[in-house]
């Protein structure tokens, strides 16, 4: 975040990181981390890791440092300058040890570290990607905003059960977008 705006940390706003893309408000970072029903254990990824602060709070949530058996957040980023800024970020936070912030195209997933207790997607696509339910665990949790490129999308909770998916929806947000292969070309 920018040395002018950290007068502006506390505000429940979202706030610009740079690149065009901006951190949710704090209020949406966690009724996503909320819904998303984390335990300590689990393996989640997030695609958007942007600034590295919502996969801080999730690596609070599933691998506190005093668990025995922590979990870990794989946090995606496609863009580079963010990836190193999220790293950095966390690393200085004490979090390196606890999240990996990845370069790529998170509308693929995370195959090498497949399969995902929990998935938290962080910018609005068009639908659910494909390869993130196949990389999602069965009675596994995703969070993601599903609608139009620029306002509004519907926040969703899925949940994949041995049918097939669950979706509901929770409520009205306005998220970035979510560029890539299965997400706004
Ligand atoms: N979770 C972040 C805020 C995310 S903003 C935080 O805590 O700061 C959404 C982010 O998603 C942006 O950084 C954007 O570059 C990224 N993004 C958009 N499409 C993506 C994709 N296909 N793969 C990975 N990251 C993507």
């Amino acid at each position: 975040m920018k040395a002018e705006l950290r007068d502006e940390a506390y505000i429940d706003t979202p706030l610009p990181i740079g690149h065009g893309q901006t951190i949710s408000a704090i209020h949406m970072v966690l009724m996503m981390s909320e819904v998303l029903d984390l335990h300590i254990g689990h393996k989640m990824l997030e695609v958007g890791a942007g600034s590295g602060y919502h996969a801080a709070i999730c690596a609070e949530i599933i691998a506190p440092q005093d668990a025995d058996k922590k979990g870990h957040v794989f946090s995606i980023e496609r863009v580079r300058k963010l990836a190193d800024s999220a790293r950095k970020n966390l690393e200085r936070a004490g979090y390196g040890d606890r999240v990996t912030v990845v370069l790529g195209d998170g509308t693929c997933g995370l195959q090498e570290e497949a399969p995902f207790d929990r998935i938290l997607v962080t910018a609005a696509g068009p639908k659910i990607p494909e390869p993130l339910i196949e990389q999602l665990k069965e009675t596994g949790k995703l969070v993601i905003p599903i609608g139009q490129l620029h306002l509004w999308q519907d926040l969703i909770l899925a949940e994949k059960t041995s049918k097939g998916i669950d979706k509901k929806r929770l409520c009205g947000v306005a998220f970035v977008p979510l560029r890539g292969k299965y997400g706004w070309r």
